[in-house]
């Protein structure tokens, strides 16, 4: 497997990249890109949420942020090459004492389910090639 070359980050990292997310169209899924690179036939991207819901999910108590993992989602074919998104999510805890739930990732509900590992659009659109085009799962 081929590793992606990341061109290095300018220093408007945290500027959202509008054409870039027109582009891809991960406007909608409420996501910006940072950065993006390309690994033999897969398409990376790199991109953070727009929105995060700083709300506790079992008290509804806001949070605080501890770190950021990397969730990766597979996405739409870019030009025919499929892609992967690598978002940068906050990992939260609770304040409360009286709450059960200690350290949780933010939910992107905008792009996929918690625990999903392909976007909303993707599930969507595997199903309308299957039942449109007749294509297999595996294709
Ligand atoms: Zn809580």
């Amino acid at each position: 497997m081929s590793h992606p070359t990341v061109t290095s980050a300018p220093a408007s990292a945290c500027a959202p990249n509008l054409v870039a997310d027109t582009i891809c169209r991960t406007v909608e899924l409420g996501l910006s890109i940072d950065n993006a690179a390309d690994a033999g036939n897969l398409t990376h991207l790199y991109c953070h949420p727009v929105i995060v819901d700083l709300n506790c999910p079992g008290c509804g108590h806001a949070c605080r942020v501890r770190d950021h993992v990397e969730r990766r989602l597979t996405d739409l074919p870019i030009a025919g090459h499929p892609s992967l998104l690598h978002v940068r999510v906050p990992r939260l805890f609770c304040t409360s004492d009286d709450c059960e739930v200690t350290i949780f990732r933010a939910s992107i509900p905008q792009a996929a389910d918690d625990r999903q590992t392909v976007t909303h659009r993707v599930t969507r659109w595997i199903l309308q090639r299957m039942a449109c085009d007749g294509m297999s799962v595996k294709a």
